[in-house]
């Protein structure tokens, strides 16, 4: 039996992770689960799933919390220490799955102990790369990716010499408003931008998707995971969603990984590696489907993309106040206090405003990584005004 943890169980990555286990239910244990505010969600999987503990990140719902495990055997915390504690538990697999900077300390405290973490949580690479794969490598922990083209890359690597590597293509699908004209993004509201053409996912992530936000995100993510240059990483608009990346080597050869898009293979993948099994995700019949369209990703229509290649060139704490500055961006617009384009002019404003803070340091510690986090997050909240007016 292994036993597994899930941080974030409640949301869209977190439920297709359970959806998995409880196909096989002799095989795995279930040690912790954690959400946030969805308490009914959070009881109900700790209950099926017969966890030893539940953690809610919001400490005044834990009364709540133990109403609703009451007389099951679970265990109810809640809190930032509490979400520690249960990365400390014993567990073989665990599963990285909040959304947000907020998975950063508890990825870390996974990795202290040395298990395998599935690492559907890129802002933690963007925030702080070296920080991750120096923790994992120094107590023999295995960080496996979740994010699809990531894990994409990591299946076409398997058995190659990274140093063929030519060029690494992460595939975008364009979000909600690939086909909308510019002049009209400026107008977009957070109902428009929340619902994915091809992908089922959390709020925050779909509108990073029409932002284009999340694969300036996951260009950040290839560098820092895979550690290839800034300038082998392209992004190609890829309306369909069945490519996920492709590599490609020094012999001109390209792979690329091919499938639907199910978070289910990716999360699957890292569920049961080294080993494949059979996962219930649809088998393509390319007969039907036709044809394949590809576009370039026009960083003037995308300028998250843009900023994406400078916080790449950067590196050290850029990562970190990019990402902030962006979550801060996200709850602005989420909220209706500025435009779908005034995201990224905010981000930018932030990243100018730190470019004098020494970013550049090699290996952040997480204390570094944290006062950047909060800097960034104060400059755009500072920023907004002049935004706006
Ligand atoms: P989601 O919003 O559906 O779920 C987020 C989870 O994190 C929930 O359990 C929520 O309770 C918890 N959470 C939120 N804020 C928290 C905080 N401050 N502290 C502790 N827990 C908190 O998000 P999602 O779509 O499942 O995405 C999760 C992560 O996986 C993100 O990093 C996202 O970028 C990444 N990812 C998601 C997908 C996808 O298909 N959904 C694909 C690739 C990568
Ligand atoms: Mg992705």
């Amino acid at each position: 039996m292994r036993r597994i943890t899930v941080f974030g169980s409640t949301g869209s990555i977190g439920c297709s992770t359970l959806d998995l286990v409880a196909r096989r239910p002799d095989a795995f244990r279930v040690v912790a689960l954690t959400g946030g505010a969805n308490i009914a969600r959070l009881a109900a999987q700790a209950r099926a799933t017969r966890a030893e503990v539940a953690v809610t990140a919001d400490p005044v719902r834990l009364g709540e919390l133990r109403d609703a495990l009451a007389g099951s055997g679970v265990e109810a915390a809640a809190g930032p220490e509490a979400l520690l504690e249960a990365a400390r538990r014993p567990a073989d697999w665990i599963m990285s799955a909040i959304v947000g900077a907020a998975g950063l300390a508890p990825g870390l405290a996974a990795l202290e102990q040395g298990t395998t973490l599935a690492l559907a949580n890129k802002e933690s690479l963007v925030c702080a790369g070296p920080l991750l794969l120096g923790t994992a490598q120094a107590h023999g922990a295995k960080i496996l990716p979740v994010d699809s083209e990531h894990s994409a890359v990591f299946q076409a690597l398997i058995g190659e010499d990274a140093a063929a590597v030519e060029r690494v293509v992460i595939t975008a699908s364009g979000g909600a408003f690939r086909d909308w004209p510019l002049e009209r993004l400026a107008r977009a509201t957070p109902a428009e931008a929340a619902t994915h053409p091809n992908w089922d996912m959390g709020q925050r992530i779909t509108i990073d998707s029409a932002s284009m936000f999340n694969k300036a995100l996951e260009l950040i993510e290839t560098k820092e995971f895979f550690g290839i240059p800034a300038d082998r990483i392209e992004a190609l608009i890829h309306p369909e969603s069945l490519i996920h990346a492709m590599v490609g080597f020094n012999d001109g050869a390209l792979m690329a990984h091919v499938g639907p898009p199910d978070m289910r293979h990716a999360i699957g993948f890292a569920l049961n590696w080294p080993e494949r099994r059979r996962l219930p995700v649809e088998r393509l019949d390319f007969a039907r489907i036709g044809q394949l369209t590809f576009r370039a990703a026009d960083e003037g229509r995308y300028p998250a993309l843009r900023l994406a290649r400078q916080v790449m060139g950067e590196g050290g704490l850029s990562g970190a106040a990019f990402n902030a500055a962006k979550e801060r961006a996200l709850d602005h617009f989420v909220a209706g206090r500025m435009g779908f384009l005034q995201m990224a002019d905010l981000v930018e404003r932030v990243l100018n405003k730190m470019s004098s803070d020494r970013l550049g340091t090699p290996v952040p510690t997480l204390d570094m990584v944290r006062d950047a986090d909060a800097r960034a997050r104060s400059l755009a909240d500072e920023h907004l005004g002049a935004l706006t007016a």
